[in-house]
């Protein structure tokens, strides 16, 4: 969600935008580990 925000303002809105990510690669985060990341 964060990730998707910051894309958003910054494409379409022109925001700079800073992220604060402890887990920069994503592995731990519930996006990369529902069902509909990790295939078939
Ligand atoms: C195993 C599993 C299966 C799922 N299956 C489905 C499904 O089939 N269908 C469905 O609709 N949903 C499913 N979900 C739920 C869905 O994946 C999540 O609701 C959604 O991805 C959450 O997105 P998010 O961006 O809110 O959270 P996340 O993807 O978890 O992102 C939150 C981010 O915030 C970061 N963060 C947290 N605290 C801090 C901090 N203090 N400082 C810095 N960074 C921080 C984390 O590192 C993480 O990267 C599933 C979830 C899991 C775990």
């Amino acid at each position: 969600m964060g990730a998707a925000s910051a894309c958003f303002l910054a494409r379409d809105h022109g925001c700079s935008v800073t992220v604060l990510e402890r887990d920069p690669l994503y592995t731990r985060a519930s996006s990369a580990l529902s069902a509909s990341s990790n295939g078939p």
